[in-house]
């Protein structure tokens, strides 16, 4: 089979290899398409090492065509999003439910090979099952929805609720659809205007940058916009998804007293966040670590149309122009890259 080979930090290449055989309790998956995400490209640029040589893609949705001993979850021809992180299923935190926190958790496409190839091998428990009508162009997103659907659920959205998304990418523009389908009204918040007309027709009822954002001060247009969503001193939930120092510094002062910030992004630089406002406005911080179970939930709102995909896939690329996907991933009009192999 076709797949791309990480050799080493920018040194992806195409080659021919042989393909996978399933093993007990495994599934072999004829990838149709792999998305590509800020920690493909931080792998692929060498910011992020791992072993080499490494077939990356975590995204991937496919169909499969064979199966090993013992599986009973999917059969051959079975159209599946796969999650692409599993646990040992052995320690404490796996045994108490907390799997997606377990600390010898495998990663597809980072710690084994992934779906930047024709075919992936993968544990069956970890591809859920999908409506085989459901267009993969939508079943794409399912991973990261899988993300934004934990983020709201620990954030405890209610009905009738105001609620901020920070960041205006796949899980900005995904956070703001799931959010809206239960009900609240959503201001979507990023540094530059230039995707927020884009939430807007993904729902969003109202658009802030945050310009002029500074702790406190109450100058900034996001903060005005979330009183002047919420009618009140801030919304009641806000989900961070841009992942950087000053969003999670944002997220604080969009909350109002008593109100909850989830934090899905992963930070990779520090934070100087204003504790005082923490303890000032008894604000919930929750954490949002990937997913548990949310697979399923993700692929329910994609094949109900809850949440559209179309505009967020804005690239695709065949696995020969893998190089070429990457600098896509970089310009500041690609929200969604694929490969399709
Ligand atoms: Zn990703
Ligand atoms: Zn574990």
């Amino acid at each position: 089979m076709k797949a791309a080979v990480l050799h080493g930090p920018g040194d992806v290449r195409v080659e021919s290899i042989p393909g996978p055989v399933a093993g007990p309790g495994e599934a072999i998956v004829r990838v149709s398409a792999a998305g590509l995400c800020g920690t493909d490209y931080r792998i692929w640029s060498g910011d992020r090492r791992v072993r080499y040589p490494l077939i990356m893609g975590h995204e991937l949705i496919g169909a499969v065509v064979s199966v090993g001993p013992g599986v009973a979850n999917v059969v051959p021809g079975q159209k599946v999003a796969v999650q692409p992180n599993y646990s040992c299923g052995a320690c404490p935190l796996c045994r108490e439910g907390n799997w997606n926190l377990c600390l010898s958790r495998t990663a597809v496409g980072i710690d084994v090979d992934g779906g930047f190839a024709e075919q992936a091998r993968l544990p069956a428990r970890v591809c859920w099952p999908a409506p085989a009508d459901l267009a993969d162009d939508q079943l794409l997103l399912a991973e990261p929805l899988a993300v934004v659907v934990r983020a709201v659920l620990r954030g405890e959205a209610l009905a009738g609720e105001t609620a901020a998304v920070l960041g205006v990418g796949t899980l900005g523009l995904l956070a703001v659809q799931v959010l809206k389908a239960r009900g609240l009204r959503v201001l979507a918040v990023a540094r530059s205007e230039r995707r927020l007309e884009l939430a807007r027709a993904m729902g969003a009822a109202a658009v802030a940058t945050t310009a002029g954002a500074a702790m406190g001060a109450g100058g900034s247009t996001s903060v005005e916009a979330a009183r002047a969503l919420s009618g009140r001193e801030g919304v009641d939930l806000v989900v961070e998804t841009a992942g950087t120092a000053e969003a999670v510094e944002q997220a604080v002062e969009l909350a109002r007293p008593g109100g909850r910030v989830v934090l899905t992004g992963l930070p990779h630089e520090p934070s100087s966040l204003h504790f005082f406002w923490v303890v000032r406005r008894e604000l919930r911080l929750i954490g949002s670590m990937i997913y548990q179970d949310e697979f399923p939930e993700a692929i329910r709102l994609l094949a109900s149309g809850a949440v559209r995909t179309e505009r967020l896939l804005t690239h695709r690329f065949p696995l020969e122009a893998i190089q070429d996907a990457f600098v896509a991933h970089r310009s500041p009009e690609s929200i969604k890259v694929a490969v399709i192999p």
